[in-house]
């Protein structure tokens, strides 16, 4: 079974900065769960109400909150060069927060969840909007599950971009555990292997910053290599996964090679890892994805993928960026060792 948390005010916000985070990829997004369904995963829409205050100020500062509803109320604003937003933004954005939350609680109640939203969230810090996004909805999903009482939460970023948002949220948190693969160099310019957290939450941010060009091997070899001993030693209450598709061979903001069948395989290592790790099973969250038929099948094979059985891989330890990130993060996990 499969929650799925969406409403139709993802399509009222409007970037014309950036006419490629289009509405159109929200019925493509949703299309690729029909798919999924059409295919025999057991779907369950769920309506989301706009993520509560509370939830929002965990994450985002007052001043920025402030800025932000105010700009959206005022019908035009822009937070960045390719970031503005309008009327219809804060609703979109708010709706999209609470869906992750949704998403949290149906993972917590022990079924997979798909928030299915835009704008997209991870570049979103504390006290700043950019890259397309307004709120980090990842970052809300996981104060969330915290105020509920969990004390160990995962958020695994696959997006091609680096969420320099969600790090920089939590780069000083024990709590949360924030690990990503993404392209590097390209926006932001973040994500590098150094950057492992600070104070208490050294150790707690792990990056797998790849060459474009990148396919489905170096993601094997960062999942195998990194994100699945860190995940299985820190043992999460919850795991979010940041989806974005932009990795895929066919986005135009990319220049990665994966397939679509990549994330279906992504989808079922991790199902099978919280599994394995008897805890709740994945909460994802739609991050980016810009080529329309691309974010539709791969979707699909994500929201299938999670039913399926995982495909065993194994390192081999020759993608340089995954053994450097290894040696930096050897100190704080005692599997990389
Ligand atoms: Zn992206």
């Amino acid at each position: 079974m499969l929650h799925v948390y969406s409403d139709t005010a993802s399509e009222g916000h409007l970037n014309r900065c950036a006419p490629v985070e289009r509405p159109e990829r929200f019925p493509a997004a949703l299309a690729g769960i029909e798919e999924a369904g059409r295919a025999g995963v057991p779907v369950a829409w769920r309506a989301c109400r706009p993520a509560p205050e509370d939830a929002v100020r965990a994450v985002h500062s007052p001043s920025y909150l402030k800025c932000l509803e105010g700009a959206s109320g005022a019908a035009s604003g822009y937070l960045s060069a390719d970031t503005d937003l309008g009327p219809g933004s804060w609703e979109a954005t708010s709706l999209a927060s609470g869906a992750a939350m949704g998403a949290v609680e149906s993972a917590l109640s022990g079924t997979a969840a798909f928030a299915v939203s835009r704008p997209p969230g991870h570049h979103a810090g504390r006290g700043y909007g950019m890259g397309f996004c307004l709120l980090n909805h990842a970052a809300v999903a996981a104060g969330h599950a915290r105020s509920l009482g969990l004390r160990r939460v995962a958020i695994l970023d696959w997006d091609v971009h680096h969420g320099n948002g969600t790090q920089d949220v939590f780069y000083r948190d024990e709590g949360v555990l924030y690990l990503s693969a993404h392209q590097s160099p390209l926006y932001p310019g973040t994500g590098g292997t150094r950057e492992v957290g600070d104070g208490p939450g050294r150790g707690f941010t792990v990056n797998a910053p790849l060459p474009a060009g990148s396919g489905e091997e170096a993601y094997v070899a960062a999942f195998s290599g990194l994100f699945l001993p860190v995940l299985r030693e820190f043992r999460p209450e919850l795991l979010i996964v940041s989806a974005g598709y932009d990795a895929h061979a066919a986005d135009p903001l990319g220049g990665m090679r994966l397939v679509t069948g990549s994330f279906g395989r992504f989808a079922a290592e991790l199902a099978a890892l919280t599994r394995e790790l008897g805890t709740s099973p994945p909460a994802l969250v739609l991050e980016g994805g810009y080529d329309l038929e691309a974010l539709s099948a791969s979707v699909a094979a994500t929201a299938e993928g999670l039913g399926q059985e995982p495909p065993r891989w194994s390192y081999h330890g020759d993608v340089k960026p995954v053994e450097v990130a290894r040696e930096t993060l050897a100190p704080f996990w005692k599997s990389l060792r």
